[in-house]
């Protein structure tokens, strides 16, 4: 492969997780419905993503897996208020200049599908098949030509649990995509499609926990500095509080995200109303104005960074602590 994508490729694709991620994202850019997520070996033998999205026509996929082609961008303002969750167009080619990659698509209105595969060289030739609707994407051998890579991943349970992670991550913001993820040929994730926010956050926390956790929806509008913000959440009550804060999720504008100033927020609505060392349970959804928020800091790390940040820190953190409060906990 050329130097210059082995170096792009380690921007987006640093474990098996990330491959997942960057599969589910363009599974759901797709339209699909249904996503099912097989990996073997931790991710680092097999990932396969396969949806029943719009596809990819026989004449794109060549275009599909090369640096910086996307179908997502359209015009110029599109990087200010990108809807997709893709839009940088270099995922694919990243991943298959970094392991062995073959796509098989069929757009919906076609009567065959074509598939094409990749392993560090340039794509093959596309080979027409029958397949369902869809687009099935398999990557094996992660890292098969960059040794010093495949051997900084981590064993294949710990390496498994970030794919659960990252799937769980983007379940929580799709309800509506039923998922099914298989590890070495048991399925241990199961959600159906249809579902509501809060009926994906039980399945996703635990549908044990249905009566611990308290159902938050508010429209806040126009907080300082900005358009509306909408908060929905799921919020666990203060005694079912865990020793780590793996049980949190957030999303901005339908984007899984990881950051501190969430976390932070979120501790600090239960300030006082559970042990300092118990970190809370709980499914953060905010839905604001795109040009309030940039969730584009960086390709891999799930960071944002609000317009205002104190005023969004203050606001969640109010949200929160006054629904728990409404509560005889
Ligand atoms: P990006 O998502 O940033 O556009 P990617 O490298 O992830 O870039 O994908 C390149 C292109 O391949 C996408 O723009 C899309 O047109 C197409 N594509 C990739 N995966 C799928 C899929 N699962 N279904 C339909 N089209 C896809
Ligand atoms: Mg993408």
């Amino acid at each position: 492969p050329l130097l210059v994508d082995q170096i792009a490729a380690g921007e987006v694709v640093e474990r098996p997780s990330s491959v997942v991620k960057e599969l589910l994202e363009n599974a759901v850019d797709a339209g699909a419905t249904r996503i099912v997520i097989d990996a073997e070996e931790g991710g680092g033998a097999l990932v396969r993503v396969s949806d029943d999205g719009g596809g990819i026509p026989a004449d794109q996929l060549g275009l599909a897996l090369s640096p910086h082609a996307t179908s997502k961008l359209r015009d110029a303002d599109g990087l200010a208020a990108i809807a997709t969750l893709g839009f940088r167009g270099e995922a694919l080619a990243s991943i298959a200049s970094v392991a062995r990659v073959r796509v098989v698509s069929r757009p919906p209105g076609e009567e065959l599908a074509a598939a094409i595969e990749q392993a560090g060289g340039p794509p093959g030739p596309v080979a027409p098949l029958a397949a369902p609707a869809g687009t099935t994407v398999e990557v094996r051998d992660l890292f098969f030509n960059v040794p010093a890579r495949r051997r900084f991943l981590r064993a294949a349970p710990t390496e498994y649990g970030r794919i659960a992670a990252t799937v769980q991550q983007s379940a929580m913001t799709h309800p509506r995509v039923g998922f099914r993820l298989t590890h070495n040929g048991r399925v241990t994730l199961e959600l159906p499609a249809g579902q509501d926010p809060w009926e994906r956050g039980v399945a996703i926390l635990g549908r044990d926990l249905d009566d611990a956790l308290l159902r938050l929806d508010r429209d806040e509008p126009g907080w300082k500095g900005a358009s509306p913000m909408r908060v929905l959440a799921l919020l666990g009550r203060p005694e079912i509080g865990r020793a780590s804060s793996k049980f949190q999720h957030f999303s901005v504008n339908g984007r899984p995200v990881r950051d501190r100033q969430l976390v932070h927020a979120l501790k600090e609505a239960y300030r006082g109303l559970m042990p300092a060392d118990r970190q809370p349970v709980a499914a953060v959804h905010l839905t604001l104005d795109p040009a309030a928020v940039d969730v584009n800091v960086h390709p891999t790390k799930a960071e944002v960074r609000f317009r205002d940040a104190g005023a969004a820190h203050s606001l969640i953190r109010a949200a929160c602590r006054e629904r728990l409060l409404a509560e005889d906990l």
